[in-house]
């Protein structure tokens, strides 16, 4: 019984929105340097649902975050952040966009993102629909663009390398 019992302990923090799809719980290892995020503090989760599935996950460290986003154009981190700042409009539940408001029960597809620390949760839910995610990614430059569909080849095969990620990587932090 002891396993059992440390898995609820080890659940209690992040809500099951950023639970690993794949992993059936919390992530447990950062995606690109594949150390254990229990130790690492700050790490970003986002997950890419197309109707209504989880087609894309990742779980970021903060210093590979900071690596990922040194990588991007300075503009393209401006405007991520601008964007961020400018449209983000906080809800009690996570039941909307965030950013245009749109009731999540209306859409199949978008994007959750949560910044955590160790176990538990740092900031709130953050919903983005695609449509949201199409706009902000139509104003990044092409290298962070190409950046990003690196990103995504090189750390999962068989997921479409143009896919919107959204806000990007590394812009929570
Ligand atoms: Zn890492
Ligand atoms: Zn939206």
């Amino acid at each position: 019984m002891l396993p059992e019992e440390t898995n609820e302990n080890r659940d209690a923090g992040i809500p099951e929105e950023l639970h690993s799809f794949a992993e059936e719980g919390p992530f447990r290892k950062c995606t690109i340097c594949d150390k254990d995020l229990e130790h690492l503090g700050l790490y970003e989760v986002q997950k890419v649902y197309r109707d209504k599935e989880v087609i894309f996950e990742t779980a970021i460290c903060q210093a590979c975050g900071e690596d990922l986003s040194r990588e991007m154009s300075s503009e393209s981190m401006e405007t991520m952040k601008g964007f961020m700042l400018c449209n983000f409009t906080p809800t009690e539940e996570p039941d909307h966009c965030h950013f245009c408001g749109y009731p999540k029960a209306l859409f199949d597809n978008f994007t959750v993102i949560g910044a955590c620390r160790e176990l538990s949760l740092l900031l709130p839910l953050i919903i983005m629909c695609e449509k949201c995610s199409e706009e902000l990614q139509g104003q990044l430059s092409e290298k962070t663009r190409d950046i990003q569909g690196d990103f995504i080849r090189d750390h999962f095969p068989g997921v479409p390398a143009d896919l919107d990620l959204s806000p990007s990587v590394g812009t929570l932090f």
